[in-house]
């Protein structure tokens, strides 16, 4: 006797995502938004920090969230960090016109706003060695590519994985 399956698509991705995420709520009582830019998880713990504030030591580059040069297929290279001090700027909506400078990025409303991003120029190894490791995966992804302005620096390409990972110790703070 057969059976076709009844779950909906969704109901599984539900299960997927569960074991896990039961595991970690558990274990903290993490905060779980993400940064607008990079996707990087905020490292707070709710009880932590007041709802407007988050932050996290690492930010990652924006293409990896699938940012990208308005009305062309390059991907973003940059870290929000290094972009939230220059004098760019940004389309914070998909279907709206309306431009917002990097500098200003907390006036762009809601999941903006309640980010704390401190300008600096750092670059964890890790996720530069990413973007290199998983280039075309990411490209297929977005159906973007890394050229032109979001070339990937010719330096990211000489990291080694063991340089990378170990990069992640001070993203913990080991
Ligand atoms: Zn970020
Ligand atoms: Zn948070």
């Amino acid at each position: 006797m057969k059976e076709v399956s009844s779950l909906s698509l969704d109901k599984m991705k539900e299960f997927r995502m569960k074991p896990d995420r039961i595991l970690i709520d558990q274990l903290c009582k993490c905060c779980w938004v993400t940064c607008p830019f990079c996707a990087a998880v905020c490292t707070n713990t709710l009880e932590d920090h007041s709802p407007d504030d988050h932050n996290v030591p690492f930010h990652r580059p924006s293409g990896i969230n699938g940012w990208h040069k308005r009305n062309t297929v390059e991907l973003s290279v940059d870290f929000c960090t290094t972009d939230v001090a220059s004098d760019g700027r940004f389309y914070p909506h998909h279907d709206s016109e309306e431009v917002i400078p990097y500098k200003q990025y907390r006036t762009a409303g809601p999941g903006y706003a309640d980010w704390r991003i401190t300008a600096d120029t750092s670059q964890l190894k890790y996720w530069t060695w990413f973007v290199c490791r998983f280039q075309k995966q990411l490209e297929d992804h977005y159906k973007l590519k890394f050229e032109g302005s979001g070339e990937i620096p010719s330096q990211w390409k000489t990291h080694s994985k063991e340089a990378a990972i170990k990069s992640l110790d001070e993203m913990f703070g080991l």
